[in-house]
């Protein structure tokens, strides 16, 4: 079993470590190391994952433009 770091969450228990049995091959079955639940394939983990962070940048990035706009006022 590896066990993988990602940043995106369980959206059963919340927790964020990620099991994938056989090793990290895209046909891997990646389930969440608390409860158990199976994400699917490690791909489309990797994949929801990658999507998940770039969403999250550029959210952070759209914040901090924000208040750069709010401070020139
Ligand atoms: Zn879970």
């Amino acid at each position: 079993m590896e066990q993988i770091q990602v940043t995106t969450q369980c959206p059963h228990c919340g927790g964020a470590v990620i099991q994938v049995a056989n090793g990290k091959t895209d046909e891997a079955i990646a389930v969440c190391k608390n409860c158990g639940v199976s994400f699917g394939r490690w791909a489309d983990v990797e994949e929801r994952a990658r999507h998940f962070v770039i969403e999250d940048a550029r959210r952070q990035f759209l914040r901090t433009v924000k208040s750069c706009r709010r401070k020139l006022k």
